[in-house]
């Protein structure tokens, strides 16, 4: 057996094997990429579930022609610079390997014009060395990410691919996610050419309810109450639905750490032992949450698609949510049974 330096196509295609598991990941990759470039309007045009078209346009910085072959390397990133940054995270993506990593499963074209910078350029990868072409192209201010074709060239992951009305729903899920989490950028999302989800930015507390509304349903925006605790770094937020309204399935229970929605063992546990007492058999906690804490005492990177955190004060993190949650309920079991005495 002799060693050999992989070709940067394949070394690219194994990487991509960690973030890009189907078109949702996709997704939340060019959707992240696009908030971190300040957008506040984005735009995804999808066709047949995404497996032959993800397409996402915003209004954020863009990138300056000299930077889109970088953009499309791999550990290329303008997010941070040194280990140091890693530990105060503020972005939502650091790795540098997305568009990479998308660009070697898929027909990857990325067009980009910065407001400073006269034209639109286009770029993309192709061959072993992913080697880039650049183009000029016409777009207004901000970044089109445009893949065709996703996992053509992996058969072994295409073969994974489950029906367009099944990956659809996994990217509307992403989009529902992402919305929840940032009220103040506007959404639009197509499939097959057709509007699914327009969610215009929503600054006002009114248009923040009709959001919510929208994703979790109107009955959640009703029967919810907020929630806003404080004690030292930790900030809690969000909506609790009360006990008895509670829903039977788990399909509402949304938890964003800085920003970051998270499946997280900890945060579910705290607030599960929350509820346990109050809720009647068979239901389950139904919330919108939103926690945030300075981010050198959180490790983002734990997981490559960053669905996990690390937190230095489990405990007391642990602690804080429980004992905050209970007290919210507390008072609206109270207020509620008040109310029923009448
Ligand atoms: P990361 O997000 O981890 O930095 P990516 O591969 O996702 O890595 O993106 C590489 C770089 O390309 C980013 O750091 C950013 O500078 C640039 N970039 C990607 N998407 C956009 C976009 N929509 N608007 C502006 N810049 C972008
Ligand atoms: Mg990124």
């Amino acid at each position: 057996m002799t060693i050999q330096q992989l070709p940067i196509e394949l070394a690219n295609q194994i990487a991509a094997g960690e973030v890009v598991e189907r078109p949702s990941s996709v997704v939340k990759e060019l959707v992240e990429n696009a908030l971190d470039a300040g957008a506040t309007q984005l735009v995804l045009d999808i066709e047949q579930g995404g497996s032959k078209r993800i397409r996402i346009r915003d209004n954020g910085s863009g990138i300056v022609k000299q930077e889109l072959t970088l953009a499309l390397s791999r550990h290329a990133t303008s997010k941070i610079k040194s280990l140091d940054d890693l530990e105060h995270i503020g972005s939502l993506g650091f790795r540098g390997e997305a568009l990479a990593s998308i660009s070697s499963v898929s027909r990857l074209r990325l067009i980009s014009k910065p407001p400073e910078q006269e034209e639109a350029w286009q770029a993309w990868a192709e061959g072993r060395d992913m080697q880039v072409n650049i183009e000029p192209a016409a777009h207004p201010d901000g970044t089109t990410v445009d893949i065709q074709d996703l996992f053509f060239n992996t058969p072994a992951r295409r073969k994974f691919l489950r029906t367009e009305k099944t990956e659809f729903s996994h990217i509307d899920e992403v989009i529902k996610r992402i919305a929840l989490s940032r009220f103040e950028v506007g959404f639009q999302l197509n499939h097959n050419g057709k509007s699914v989800r327009m969610f215009p930015q929503a600054l006002s507390e009114k248009q923040q309810l009709q959001r919510l509304a929208k994703i979790c349903g109107g009955g959640f925006a009703e029967q919810a109450s907020t929630i806003d605790a404080v004690d030292g770094d930790f900030h809690l937020t969000g909506w609790l639905v009360p006990p008895e309204h509670c829903r039977h399935q788990g399909d509402i229970q949304y938890f964003f750490v800085n920003g970051r929605m998270m499946r997280d063992k900890l945060l579910s546990h705290a607030v599960r032992q929350a509820y346990e007492k109050y809720l009647p058999n068979e239901r389950v906690p139904t919330f919108v949450l939103y926690f945030e804490l300075p981010s050198e005492q959180v490790d983002v990177n734990v997981h490559p698609a960053k669905h996990e955190v690390r937190f230095h004060r489990q405990r007391q993190v642990h602690d804080f949510i429980l004992t905050r949650i209970e007290q919210a309920l507390m008072q609206l079991v109270a207020t509620d049974s008040s109310q029923s005495a009448v």
